[in-house]
């Protein structure tokens, strides 16, 4: 039996289901920017201060993630390539100590990564 992916949208509640984890998160992030861009640009805003221009910092990442996924991609979403694969991987060697519910949602998010790197976005 197939895995059904569900996630709901912190800022309005509405729900996301979907077999394939990546489809999900890109139509969350799309929702997220649809219905909540000044949402999205706050947090961006308040994740640059912090960390610099698409520079979060691990602390931020993980942070982000325990808030739940759209804040999360709302950090990531600036971060361009060369910082991510140094960001990504050490985001990952804290993986054996998140809990399960934070491991797949950053699992999910390194999906939506690679899917925007590849795009060139
Ligand atoms: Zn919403």
């Amino acid at each position: 039996m197939k895995k059904m992916w569900t996630a709901k949208c912190s800022q309005c509640g509405q729900r996301f289901r979907n077999y394939d984890r990546g489809a999900m998160l890109t139509r969350i992030q799309k929702h997220m920017w649809k219905f909540h861009s000044e949402w999205m640009r706050a947090r961006m805003k308040a994740g640059r201060l912090a960390g610099g221009p698409g520079n979060p910092t691990v602390g931020m990442v993980l942070t982000a993630i325990a808030q739940g996924l759209p804040v999360a991609l709302a950090l990531l979403r600036v971060v361009k390539k060369p910082r991510w694969d140094r960001l990504s991987g050490a985001v990952s060697s804290f993986e054996p100590y998140m809990k399960p519910e934070h491991r797949e949602i950053w699992q999910g998010l390194k999906v939506v990564k690679s899917m925007n790197i590849k795009r060139g976005s």
